[in-house]
Formats: structure tokens, sequence, C-alpha cells
């Protein structure tokens, strides 16, 4: 990192550097799409290709009850309503809820693959092709999984996916980018992410300034070379929670085409396990405790049906899953969980 930091400082091009196209072909090539641009974070990966899909007022937009409040923002500041939808038990968007909710006004799906367990695709993709509808898919937590063997963010129109630092594909700050076959909304991103200005000269579209920094591209260029080997080590672990705990709590049971962004389980007593898990040294997180439509912002926004997406929240909990864990400490987990439950449900 420190090397490739160092090339940045040296040729001096802090901005859209030549290690942004670097960043973006590779991650074209490796998303399976003609087009990335890289973009300031995931939060503006959402909304840039909202508005490159021409999205906003007066439409509507489906997608998951359960995310970051990022997926909800974009959607609001593109302008478009936001249509809540409740989630499966796997907190992934419920895909015969979401054809359910389809209306005249309905101009898009942001489907959300959430804890990097992959939505169910083919039934989206069905509604979306059935009714015209764009697919903007949010893979922020899901980089590298596949679908039928093809890459999240690839299936739809484009796809949103955040490099931040706790995310799988990790900068060391705030970034982003934009996958797409499309040539349109590759040219409209590109603009978006600087004001708007199409040759820096006549803007467009009201936009704000959200471009990649160099520094982050070419510390991610490094990143992308060892990809591989951290969503393998998140797999092995994942297994090996499921196998051990699924006697216990309800577990992911990662399929074929997932990644491990976090290790989420269900269980009734959570908050006791949560305590217990702590007082044992293990660092367990309860990530987005509200379903997006429960923050103050969006309480007025609409009444939802999305009882279990409110039943999961208070059901689930992260185990450490991050690739640097050595085999002693997934087992130590194990151990602590399966003598919480005194060896079964
Ligand atoms: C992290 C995340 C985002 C936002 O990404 P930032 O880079 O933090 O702006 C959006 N959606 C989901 C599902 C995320 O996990």
């Amino acid at each position: 990192m420190l090397e490739a930091m160092d090339r940045v400082l040296s040729h001096g091009q802090l901005l859209l550097g030549p290690e942004v196209e670097q960043l973006e072909s590779r991650l074209a090539a490796r998303c399976g799409v003609r087009h990335a641009v890289g973009v300031g974070s995931g939060s503006a990966a959402l909304y840039y290709a909202l508005r490159a899909a021409d999205i906003g007022p007066g439409d509507e937009v489906i997608t998951s009850a359960i995310s970051f409040i990022a997926t909800a923002n974009a959607i609001v500041l593109a302008g478009a309503k936001p249509v809540f939808v409740d989630v499966d038990d796997d907190l992934n968007i419920d895909a015969r809820a979401a054809t359910a909710a389809v209306t005249p006004r309905t101009r898009a799906v942001v489907p959300v693959h959430y804890t990097g367990r992959v939505c169910d695709m083919g039934r989206l993709l069905d509604t979306a092709a059935g009714h015209d509808l764009l697919v903007i898919e949010d893979a922020s937590q899901a980089f590298g999984a596949t679908h039928e063997g093809r890459p999240v963010g690839s299936l739809g129109d484009a796809g949103a996916i955040s490099l931040n630092p706790m995310k799988l594909l990790a900068a060391c700050g705030e970034a982003g980018v934009v996958v797409t076959d499309r040539q349109p909304i590759r040219g409209r991103v590109e603009a978006l992410r600087y004001n708007g200005l199409v040759n820096r000269e006549d803007c467009l579209w009201p936009s704000t300034n959200g471009r990649i920094d160099t520094l982050q591209a070419a510390i991610l260029l490094g990143r992308l070379e060892r990809i591989d080997r951290v969503i393998e080590r998140r797999r092995e672990i994942a297994l090996r929670y499921d196998a051990a705990l699924a006697e216990c709590v309800d577990v992911p049971g990662l399929r074929s085409g997932d990644v491990a962004y976090s290790y989420t389980i269900q269980t009734d007593r959570r908050d006791e396990l949560r305590d217990w898990l702590e007082q044992a040294g293990i660092e367990v997180k309860v990530y987005h405790p509200k379903p997006m439509p429960d923050h103050a912002a969006y309480r007025l926004r609409g009444d939802w049906s999305i009882d279990n997406a409110r039943r999961c929240v208070r059901r689930l909990l992260c185990l450490p899953v991050h690739e640097k864990l050595r085999d002693d400490e997934v087992d130590y987990v194990i151990d602590r969980v399966l003598a919480f439950f005194g060896g079964a449900r």
C-alpha cells in the first residue's frame, strides 16, 4: 500500500490519475461488464446510478425493508419514492412481495444482496422484464458473489458497490463504483460524479462532486489482486459456523454463489447471547437494528407491511468472520455459542 501511495504522490495526479482508469477496467472485467466508473462512496454510486438511469420525480422504486439507510436515501435524493418490501428469513427482499408491489408508477427495483447472500434474482429479473422495470443492484455487501455464475452487479442495468474499509474489497477510506453494460449510463455517471459537467464545460444534470480518489484507486488495485483469498477464507469460516451452529441458532447457510460479508445468525435469545459473547471477549454486532422505513426521516413516508423485517432485526446477531481470524479463534467462538445454549437449542 505504501508503494502504491508513493507512486501516486510521485506522479502527482491526485484526481482521476491513471490508477483510476486501471481500477475501472479491472473492476469491469471482474464484474463481467463493459464499464465501471469509480466514485467517492457506495452511497454516491447508488445515487448516481439511479440518476443516470433517469429515475426521478413521479417514479416508484421498489427496495428491501432492510439495508443500510444509504439505499433508501439514494432513491429519495434522486426524487423518486421508495416502496419498501418485506424480507424473507434470509434477510433479502421477498421477491413475491416485490412483484405484488409493482404499480403503473414503478420504474425500478433495487435489490440489496444483504450480508453477502444473493437475492432471488431469477424471480426479480422475471418481474422486471415483465413490467419493463430497471434493475439497479446494491451489491455493496456482495462483491465477488455470483448468481448462476454471473457476478452480482452485472445482473441488471447497473450495480452500485461500496468499497469502504468495512467492505470485502476495502479501500483505506471512502470509495465506491458503478458497474454497467450500458454506455449511456456510464457516460452519465461520469458526468454526475463531477457536478454533472460534460467535457468540464457544460452542466447537463445538477449534481455533486463524488469522484474516486487516485490514492484509493491505487490501494484498491493491490487489494483486488488478493480479493479471492479474502473471499475464500471468509467462506471457509462461514461454512464452519454453518456446520457447527445449525443446531442452536438459525444460520445463514451459505450457498455456492454467496460471499460472507457478515455472518448473521438469528435467535430469539439475541440480547442474552450478545452479552454472553461480549463477556467472553468476542466482538459481535447488530448492524442496522432498524428497518429503513422505521428511521425517523421515513416514518411519515408511508405505512409498510414489513412484519418479518421487524421480527428479524430483533433476532439477528453478527459473529466475527473477517479473513484474519485463525482457526482456533473460530473454534473459540463456536465453543462459546454452544456453551450458551448448553450444547443444543
Ligand atoms: C456500505 C453500504 C452502502 C453505502 O456505502 P458507503 O460506501 O458507506 O457510502 C450502501 N448499501 C449497502 C447495502 C451497504 O452495505
